[in-house]
């Protein structure tokens, strides 16, 4: 069955706390949901603010090649005319094809919000969509609190909505404003509305009670053909029906057709891209395009996962365009391992050493580290279980001197050639550390110069020790082509960041050393190195 999708990211979702979309990201994303297959964009609110009237003034500048773009505004104020009211010109001015108008179907909301009679309600909803119509818009009717208004006085709010399909409604939405309707009660209100009104009906949930997702999804078991929600479930208080899965959910467990599984495939990506612009990190438990929505971490998952990804993983995750992940924890077992080696392409490692790795990575695990987050530190684990004689330098040593607002740092090591050092001035000691580390290492391997520290992070492990609290550090480094996270521990936060900045380079160092077979440029492993990831 067709089941039409109409996003509201951009009018409901910008309600959530925290988002905040300029006109250009409006654009940006209205254009990615239209390439991803949406029916319909709900662009804004055009009589409200100044933002949402900037997006419509500019939605010339999409290219849509499929959705409808909408402006949403509500039934006139008993007030004014139809034709005077500000809201419903502001909607006009709008020039979309469709627009969304919601009325109130709540009793309790016409004799105390609006303050009219229940006869005057009808009569705006009628006025307002026959006026849209008679303009030749799509005309798309929200029955706010639908499901409240039924409860409280089911013939009342009947009537409300045989108003706007009397006065041509083309698609007529339940609200479940409040979002604390349960999943039963919303299954057997949309099966008697869909009784009692023909055409297309639609479904728009809040995620107050947690089943805004479920909802939707009962609505469509009883007859809705229409569903509304937001990429990522945004929106005011706990957001709306996250759109993301409601449209996974109807293409792969219902046999329903929305945007088709070929698009699907963007789901994932999509889903990131909103909420980068969102600049609200996507949750890793996200179902469907989260991080973690397909990563295994207990060992016993691992081995049965690898022989047959069924066994833990209820849908494919490139359906969606994600990815299984693999974990490395003390959790792990050799399935975990082998697969993060076949994952860097580092597979040759006999058992014997694959065990020993293992064991190392449970060893550093108990002592705080962790392997899920520090994929960096992992690999280079492995670059040197793989080659136990290579160092790429010895003996590194630093030392910090501050003054005022500004580090001192000089760092030594000893290379091919001889003892290199090199200082540098920093705002920081992380960051004149990280100067004079890159600068020395770069005079004898000048790639050094490329990678860049892009995130840091501190955490105090083992509290309850007081004084002896040991620090942990991460940090993310990247070049041009790709980033990747280290970690560092000990009892003070300068030595941690050291730890892990030498992984970081260290494992540039060996991976660019074997992206070009320089392995002459190797110094013997006649001293012992510092790092504690050293053998
Ligand atoms: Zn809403």
């Amino acid at each position: 069955m067709r089941i039409f999708t109409f996003d509201t990211t951009l009018r409901d979702g910008t309600q959530g706390e925290g988002i905040c979309f300029s006109a250009d990201d409006k654009l940006l994303i209205a254009q990615a949901l239209d390439e991803l297959g949406v029916d319909y964009i709900e662009g804004g609110w055009p009589g409200s603010n100044p933002k949402d009237h900037e997006f419509f003034a500019r939605a010339n500048e999409l290219r849509l090649k499929h959705a409808r773009l909408v402006a949403f505004g509500a039934t006139h104020l008993a007030r004014f005319s139809v034709k005077d009211d500000p809201s419903v010109q502001a909607l006009m001015r709008a020039e979309t094809q469709a627009v969304a108008i919601f009325g109130k179907s709540w009793d309790l909301h016409v004799h105390r919000a609006l303050e009219i009679s229940e006869e005057q309600n009808l009569k705006v909803i009628a006025e307002t969509v026959g006026y849209l119509k008679a303009h030749g818009k799509e005309v798309i009717y929200d029955a706010e609190h639908f499901f409240d208004g039924y409860a409280a006085n089911p013939g009342f709010a009947l009537r409300t909505i045989e108003a706007a399909k009397d006065a041509g409604a083309d698609v007529i939405v339940l609200c479940d404003t409040n979002g604390g309707t349960l999943t039963g009660r919303v299954g057997s209100v949309c099966a008697a509305v869909r009784q009692r009104i023909d055409g297309v009906l639609g479904i728009h949930t809040h995620n107050d009670a947690d089943l805004a997702v479920a909802n939707t999804l009962a609505a469509v078991e009883n007859g809705i053909t229409h569903v509304q929600g937001c990429m990522n479930g945004y929106g005011e208080r706990c957001g709306n029906a996250n759109l993301a899965s409601i449209i996974t959910n109807l293409e792969l467990k219902m046999g329903c057709t929305t945007i088709g599984q070929e698009k699907l495939a963007n789901l994932t990506s999509v889903a990131r891209f909103v909420a980068n612009l969102a600049d609200l990190p996507i949750r890793g438990d996200q179902p469907y395009v989260g991080k973690s929505a397909f990563a295994h971490k207990a060992g016993v998952h691992v081995s049965a996962v690898l022989k047959d990804p069924r066994t833990y993983e209820h849908v494919s995750p490139g359906l969606v365009g994600n990815r299984q992940r693999v974990l490395l924890s003390e959790l792990s077992g050799r399935g975990n391992i082998l697969y993060k080696l076949n994952e860097l392409g580092l597979d040759h490692l006999d058992n014997l050493a694959r065990q020993k790795l293992l064991d190392r990575v449970k060893d550093l695990e108990n002592q705080g580290y962790q392997f899920e987050v520090a994929e960096g530190t992992f690999e280079l684990l492995v670059r040197q279980a793989l080659t136990p004689a290579a160092h790429l330098f010895e003996a590194p040593s630093y030392h910090l001197t501050s003054q005022s607002c500004a580090t001192t740092a000089t760092v030594a090591f000893k290379m091919m050639d001889g003892v290199h050092s090199s200082t540098a001035e920093g705002d920081s000691p992380v960051h004149a550390l990280d100067l004079a580390l890159r600068q020395c290492l770069s005079t004898q391997y000048p790639e050094i110069a490329d990678v860049r520290l892009t995130d840091y992070a501190v955490r105090v492990i083992d509290f309850s020790k007081a004084n002896a609290a040991r620090v942990r550090v991460s940090i993310e480094c990247s070049d041009h082509r790709r980033s990747w996270r280290t970690m560092g521990i000990s009892g003070s936060v300068i030595e941690s960041t050291w730890l892990a900045l030498l992984d970081a380079l260290q494992l540039e160092l060996m991976r660019l050393t074997d992206e070009s077979s320089s392995s002459g440029r190797l110094v013997s492993a006649s001293g012992q190195t510092t790092s504690r990831v050293g053998n």
